[in-house]
């Protein structure tokens, strides 16, 4: 279900993308950290044919989107040589087509969820990276498990599911400072040994990558505003 974004340019498009990329550089420079270990993903929700398109001339390879129906739309037909994340949601009923398109699946956040990826993993052969998705802020409308359960998620999804957990996932509240929740995300993980921190969004990825996040998704500061 893509828009058409009027403001649409294939040029502003690379540049936002040198622009990014270059802030990212330089945010790293400054946390002391090496800019390899800061993966960009561009999050590709709601985006024309023309703007994806862009990206991938920008040299982009790694994409997140928060439906599945939507990703196969937007990749199914030009799936080769890209990592696609899904950030969004995931019902029960979607984890087969889930499995079958996605290299990362961010949003593990129960245990009915952990059952269904393990058994549509089984029945495919497929076998999908997971992160556990923490709802930092305990905001009642929000996915993800309360940080009180984040260990016990993690350990169930690994010990009971057979799961590859490599990491975990956050998206603050939109009116807080989003630096205690990213800290408490990087706490998180280094108590679980995982590796992979998927934390920063158009306007914050710079204190993420600062609080230690490997995986920043940016939309808008790519793409433009969506119009839904
Ligand atoms: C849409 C979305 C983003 C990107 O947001 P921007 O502010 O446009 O960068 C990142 N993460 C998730 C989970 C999203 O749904």
């Amino acid at each position: 279900m893509s828009v058409t974004n009027p403001a649409f340019s294939a040029s502003s498009i690379l540049e936002n993308f040198t622009a990014v990329r270059g802030q990212i550089e330089t945010t790293c420079h400054q946390a002391g950290r090496d800019p390899s270990t800061v993966t960009l993903t561009a999050v590709s929700k709601t985006q024309a044919p023309e703007a994806l398109a862009a990206a991938l001339s920008a040299g982009q390879r790694v994409f997140g989107e928060n439906r599945v129906q939507e990703a196969y739309q937007h990749w199914a037909h030009q799936r080769g040589g890209l990592e696609l994340r899904l950030i969004g949601p995931l019902q029960t009923n979607k984890a087969l087509e889930a499995v079958e398109l996605f290299d990362v699946i961010e949003t593990l956040d129960r245990e009915k969820l952990a059952k269904a990826l393990a058994d549509a993993m089984a029945k495919t052969g497929t076998s999908v990276r997971v992160l556990v998705q923490v709802n930092t802020g305990a905001e009642p409308q929000k996915a993800g498990v309360l940080p009180a359960d984040a260990d016990d998620m993690i350990a169930m999804a690994r010990d009971t599911y057979g799961l590859n957990i490599e990491g975990v996932m956050c998206i603050p509240p939109v009116d807080q400072d989003p630096v205690p929740h990213f800290r408490m995300l990087k706490t998180i993980a280094d108590s679980n040994g995982l590796n992979v921190i998927s934390m920063g969004m158009s306007g914050d990825f710079e204190a993420a990558i600062a609080c230690g996040a490997t995986h920043v998704r940016v939309g808008s500061a790519l793409f433009g505003q969506r119009n839904r």
